[in-house]
């Protein structure tokens, strides 16, 4: 990972279910193949095997948007982070919204699934994040510690301390929507979150990236990426043009 003058600094795309052979072409020849910034990019499975061939000369890292909490064995359609490791994955995202809503997982699952990242030197980007009725009943803060102490209360947390995550705020109200919290709202949030990690460890709270997603894009960026606990961004639709990714990563390098 390439670390800006804070060196936290990181910018994620999740192209989500999006994609062709064709367009990853089209978009690394826009973006480029290097930044002075941390950039990854979470694909399709599929399309990790030509991510590792586009990028192996890149500054960039890649990963997957979901992965195994199993090992190996009688889990039908489940992809181990051994097998992606052996992609050249050094990330995955854990608990995006999505996976928690759409398919159920739960915060046990998704503790699951970040520790079984570790084992394979996979770094997690553990999303959380409120959705619509949880904000409007006041309770956003009740569900950070649900979904962050799920894995740093689990003792598996605590006896690898020198492995390194990341934690991804995104409001599920804000995924895909074009709404977002004031700027105010999403640094408390950061700064709550980095305080629960204060509490195990103040280094790695201090070394930890929290990133912001929810409908980020060029225009809002800035006033986002300012927010002194705002570490940078994990974005979905404007990941998905390369001229508006390579923008973010702009304002990215500028405010964070
Ligand atoms: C996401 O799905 O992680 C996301 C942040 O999506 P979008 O940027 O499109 O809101």
């Amino acid at each position: 990972m390439i670390m800006s003058s804070n060196n936290r600094a990181m910018l994620c795309a999740n192209w989500k279910m999006n994609g062709s052979l064709s367009f990853m072409g089209d978009y690394f020849a826009e973006f480029g193949l290097s930044t002075e910034l941390s950039v990854s990019f979470f694909a399709p499975f599929v399309y990790l095997p030509k991510l590792q061939q586009t990028l192996a000369e890149s500054t960039y890292s890649w990963g997957a948007q979901n992965i195994s909490a199993h090992e190996s064995g009688a889990h039908t359609g489940e992809v181990s982070a051994a097998m992606l490791a052996e992609f050249g994955c050094s990330q995955a995202l854990v608990g995006h919204s999505e996976r928690r809503n759409l398919y159920l997982e739960s915060s046990e699952m998704v503790a699951d699934k970040f520790f079984a990242c570790w084992n394979s030197g996979i770094t997690p980007v553990l999303c959380v994040g409120e959705t619509l009725s949880e904000r409007d009943s006041g309770v956003t803060l009740d569900i950070m510690s649900e979904q962050c102490l799920a894995v740093f209360d689990d003792s598996r947390f605590m006896i690898n301390k020198d492995k390194k995550f990341v934690v991804a705020y995104e409001p599920v109200w804000a995924i895909g929507t074009g709404k977002v919290p004031a700027v105010g709202e999403i640094q408390d949030i950061h700064s709550y979150i980095r305080n629960l990690i204060e509490k195990y460890d103040k280094n790695i709270a201090k070394e930890t990236p929290i990133l912001y997603g929810g409908s980020l894009n060029i225009n809002n960026a800035a006033a986002i990426f300012a927010a002194p606990d705002v570490d940078g961004g994990l974005v979905g639709g404007a990941s998905l043009a390369a001229s508006d990714f390579k923008g973010l990563v702009k304002i990215c390098k500028k405010y964070c």
